[in-house]
């Protein structure tokens, strides 16, 4: 076994990922946007994010880039990996098929947005944000580069907390009462946690 393994599960995460949101991202281009949060800083954490949970990874797994950073395989880990990539997926599916229309890749308020609490959504606020975590998670299991694996928990990280308090002051914005009572019977990722 090596790390081929590892870089062949890694590869669902993006192919799985795009076939999700495709249909969603079409349909996001026809929905009209009543206001939004974007903006440069939304682009620079978009772009971080990016770069560590897709570019990175890419990178290492068609030049084994960078070299220096490489850690023996171990089989253990990378199936472990498959498993958080596989539950990755599950939920990013179901958190697109849950928040239909209103799902935007930055921050915005859709026309006629309806505040989703039902499903996926009814213990956390952002069940979207807790698959990416997986995602990162799988990322550091299956790629054993010190720099490729840890790079989608620090690019993705970023961009989580730089934008999760904005976004929740969005939904304060747009749906006052309900969203603060929604807020207070919910956790942001990890149900009983946090
Ligand atoms: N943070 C959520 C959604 C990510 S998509 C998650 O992780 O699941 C980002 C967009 O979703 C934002 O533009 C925001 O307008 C919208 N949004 C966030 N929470 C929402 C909710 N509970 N109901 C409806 N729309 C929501």
């Amino acid at each position: 076994m090596n790390p081929i393994y590892g870089k062949a599960v890694f590869l669902v995460l993006p192919v799985g990922w795009y076939i999700i949101r495709w249909e969603h991202a079409r349909r996001a281009r026809r929905t009209p946007v009543a206001r939004s949060a974007r903006g440069r800083r939304e682009m620079a954490l978009l772009t971080i994010s990016f770069v560590g949970v897709i570019l990175l990874p890419l990178l290492y797994i068609a030049g084994d880039f960078p070299r220096f950073a490489a850690y023996p395989f171990h089989l253990l880990q990378a199936v472990l990996g498959t498993f958080v990539a596989l539950g990755a997926l599950l939920l990013f599916h179901r958190t697109h098929e849950v928040l239909g229309r209103n799902w935007s890749v930055s921050l915005d308020v859709r026309e006629n947005h309806r505040l989703v609490t039902e499903g996926v959504y009814r213990h956390v606020r952002h069940p979207m944000y807790t698959a990416f975590w997986l995602w990162a998670l799988a990322q550091a299991l299956l790629l054993p580069n010190w720099v490729a694996g840890l790079s989608g928990l620090l690019g993705f990280g970023t961009l989580y907390f730089f934008r999760v308090r904005r976004e929740e002051q969005l939904m304060i914005e747009t749906f006052g009462e309900e969203y603060r009572a929604y807020m207070a019977r919910t956790w942001r990722i990890i149900p009983w946690v946090c």
